[in-house]
């Protein structure tokens, strides 16, 4: 769950037309892209702790997030 007040001006109305997306650093190149945000935070938190053996909380992720209206 998102519990970021920040996040929440900016992607907390949902729409089927919003893609999120998720970079991690420039040298790694992985890309998470998804329509739900959820799945996206759970990519980026597996990615994450398999690649780079990082832990980071759904909020912290979820300042990560990149949102595309499509
Ligand atoms: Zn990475």
């Amino acid at each position: 769950m998102i519990c970021c007040p920040v996040l929440k001006n900016n992607i907390w109305e949902r729409s089927h037309m919003t893609i999120y997306s998720i970079s991690c650093d420039p040298e790694c190149s992985f890309v998470v892209q998804s329509h739900d945000e959820e799945e996206v935070i759970g990519f980026a938190k597996a990615h994450l702790r398999t690649a780079h053996d990082k832990t980071m909380s759904d909020s912290e992720i979820g300042e990560m997030i990149v949102t595309v209206e499509k």
